[in-house]
């Protein structure tokens, strides 16, 4: 069939008259391929080493640094890091 539907669930397998059912088979496998490809790329994980977090910790001046403006210290490093 060409018009998108196959005859019954997993026709595409059974001979000659169901070739256009196997071709729309073939078209669905190549997408999830494509899709699992495209997620098996996808950039690792990169965390901070212990000298960036102590880094996150001081400012400028070597000073101890408010916990939430460390924090957002880290979360602005691991953008980075990630992105
Ligand atoms: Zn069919």
């Amino acid at each position: 069939m060409s018009d998108g539907t196959t005859h019954y669930a997993g026709c595409f397998d059974a001979g000659p008259k169901h070739y256009e059912c196997d071709l729309q088979e073939i078209g669905r496998l190549r997408l999830t391929i494509t899709d699992l490809r495209v997620k098996l790329e996808k950039k690792e994980w990169v965390g901070l080493t212990n000298e960036e977090f102590k880094q996150c910790s001081y400012d400028a001046d070597g000073f101890t640094i408010d916990r939430e403006v460390a924090m957002r210290a880290v979360e602005s490093k691991l953008k980075e890091k990630n992105t």
